[in-house]
């Protein structure tokens, strides 16, 4: 039986100070439930939040790392950087990094790779753009990105990894792909990590669902067959994330 779990993706919002508050208000109310609860914060932040949330259940997690361990890499962050100061999650591969900065299947790959080496759960974020899903290649695509994603990695990691499927047409557009179109991604995600692992492997890697969840449609996608939890984006800087982790 997999845990549900809810990852909360702050992007790129949040001083420091205002995110010890919005941590602060969060967090008797998400910590302690059914669900798995991470906060995906900026980097600066993350050191404050982890303070914010230490004796919880709730988990930090960060939104980028590089795949080198160290060197004249301006303006990035290693994993080991992260893990030192109680870091456990780290998303990999987000469409807006995908988008903006460049980020291939191959350096989610990389970066999928030194997150697990370094003791990180990676969640690797999956989708299609509106064009893509028009032409009918979501599947193939999504079947693509998660194979490239996990080339080597063992069976034992991949069942603790995360993956999110997020079509890009709903992230942050208040448009969320219906529960069974999610669900459809979702079980092929499965079956993926199936042909490249075995049934067990499948049974126990967490697949989120990303793109306008709220607090009206996150039971219903949570309860797909094939849906583990949700990353929350816009409504995670809301009062409603708590009534997304808690379906
Ligand atoms: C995201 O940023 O991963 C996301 C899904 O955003 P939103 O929930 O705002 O669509």
């Amino acid at each position: 039986m997999r845990k549900t779990i809810v990852a909360g993706n702050w992007k790129m919002n949040k001083t420091p100070k205002e995110a010890v508050e919005l941590a602060n208000s969060l967090k008797d109310k998400v910590n302690g439930g059914a669900a798995d609860v991470v906060l995906c914060v900026p980097f600066v932040d993350l050191i404050p939040v982890l303070e914010a949330v230490k004796d919880t259940n709730i988990a930090v997690g960060a939104q980028n790392l590089h795949f080198e361990d160290s060197g004249a890499f301006t303006g990035e962050i290693s994993a080991k950087m992260l893990t030192e100061i109680g870091v456990k999650y780290v998303i990999i591969g987000h469409s807006e990094r995908r988008a903006y900065f460049a980020e291939t299947d191959e350096i989610v790959n990389k970066k999928t790779l030194k997150a697990i080496a370094a003791g990180l759960t990676p969640i690797i974020c999956v989708g299609e753009t509106l064009t893509q899903r028009e032409q009918g290649v979501t599947i193939e695509l999504v079947r693509l990105q998660t194979k490239i994603a996990l080339q080597g990695v063992s069976g034992g990691a991949a069942k603790s990894a995360v993956i999110a499927y997020e079509p890009i047409w709903a992230i942050g557009t208040g448009k969320t792909a219906t529960n069974q179109e999610a669900q459809d991604v979702c079980a092929a995600i499965r079956q993926v990590v199936k042909e490249i692992y075995d049934a067990a492997t499948a049974e126990a890697i967490r697949i989120q669902y990303g793109g306008s969840v709220n607090a009206g449609n996150a039971k219903d996608l949570f309860a797909m067959a094939d849906i583990d939890g949700g990353l929350v984006g816009g409504a995670s800087l809301k009062a409603e994330f708590e009534q997304i982790v808690n379906f």
